[in-house]
């Protein structure tokens, strides 16, 4: 009990069950399970982060990876992630570590890294900033808001590489701690979000992108992976460009992004470079400065 983390957001309910409120599934928690993450758990009555300082993977990448084109441009960023999801994405490249449950899977690896040890690492390895990247980092909250706590003490940016999926009052704890929010949105469409990225409703990811600019002044980049047939209509990457003209601003740098065939989406062919041209022209018409296509060498 005592190698894990009590959770910040959580209401005790009757017969030790908990209500989990850090993300918009507010998982009930009987004793002993976990919720949809699979990284926050009943422990009589308590409810506890089992991953707190535990890092599946560690690297030193360029800020422009993040995707992150208009913040510290040439910087390295120290990146960590840890292991589930809020979301189960049919075509998460990171599949190994976020689609994982930390109670029940075996012979998960990590590394114990505590806040004070990142922002040491991130000194040692030159790196100006910090990025939760790879999984989700809002299940890794605890971890990461006492870790952006220490980095921008130390004279480190901090960085969320996010699905955006969490409620305002957990956004709004760490937001005067992060500097830039990495954001998806994923499709403007309910049924995709729910088919493909298995949540009921997409609505608190665009409240929160809109929060983390508007409320926290957070530097926001949004991508989307354009997936053939599923969400690449012109009609909707219009609906989410004018979306992001309206409620985040036309400086808003939106990457419109290549999928590769992958797990659930397998039969599915690459996004064709025609659409992702034409993903840049509506996003251009509808008034954004800034449109990148990404994972295409040789086209931006
Ligand atoms: S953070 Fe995890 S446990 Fe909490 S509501 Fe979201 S999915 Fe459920
Ligand atoms: S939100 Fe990202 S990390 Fe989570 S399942 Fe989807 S693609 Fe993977």
């Amino acid at each position: 009990m005592k190698e894990f983390k009590e959770a910040m957001f959580y209401e005790r309910l009757e017969e030790e069950k908990v209500e989990c409120t850090l993300c918009p599934h507010y998982c009930k928690v009987a004793p002993g399970k976990t919720g949809i993450c699979g990284v926050r758990q009943n422990i009589d009555g308590q409810l506890v982060s089992l991953i707190y300082a535990k890092a599946s993977s560690i690297a030193v990448d360029p800020i422009e990876k993040k995707p992150l084109c208009h913040f510290h441009p040439g910087s390295k960023v120290l990146s960590l992630g840890s292991y589930g999801c809020n979301m189960k994405c049919g075509f998460c490249q990171n599949w190994r570590i976020a689609h994982k449950n930390f109670a029940r899977d075996q012979g998960l690896v990590y590394e114990e890294v505590s806040p004070e040890r990142v922002v040491q690492m991130a000194k040692e390895t030159g790196s100006q900033g910090i990025a939760w990247t790879y999984n989700e980092p809002t299940i890794w909250f605890e971890y990461t808001f006492d870790s952006a706590i220490l980095a921008k003490k130390a004279g480190l940016y901090t960085v969320y590489v996010t699905n955006g999926y969490i409620t305002e009052p957990a956004l709004d704890k760490i937001g005067p701690y992060l500097d830039a929010y990495s954001v998806d949105l994923k499709s403007f469409s309910n049924e995709f979000y729910q088919k493909v990225c298995k949540i009921k409703d997409f609505m608190p990811v665009l409240t929160a992108i809109e929060r983390a600019r508007k409320k926290w002044q957070m530097h926001v980049e949004i991508t989307t992976l354009l997936i053939p047939t599923k969400n690449d209509s012109e009609a909707e990457l219009k609906q989410i460009a004018d979306w992001i003209v309206k409620h985040v601003g036309l400086e808003t740098p939106w990457h419109v992004s290549r999928f590769i065939p992958y797990l659930e989406f397998s039969h599915l062919l690459p996004t064709p470079e025609a659409t992702l041209i034409k993903a840049k022209e509506i996003g251009q018409k509808a008034g954004l400065k800034y449109v990148h296509i990404g994972n295409v060498p040789g086209l931006t």
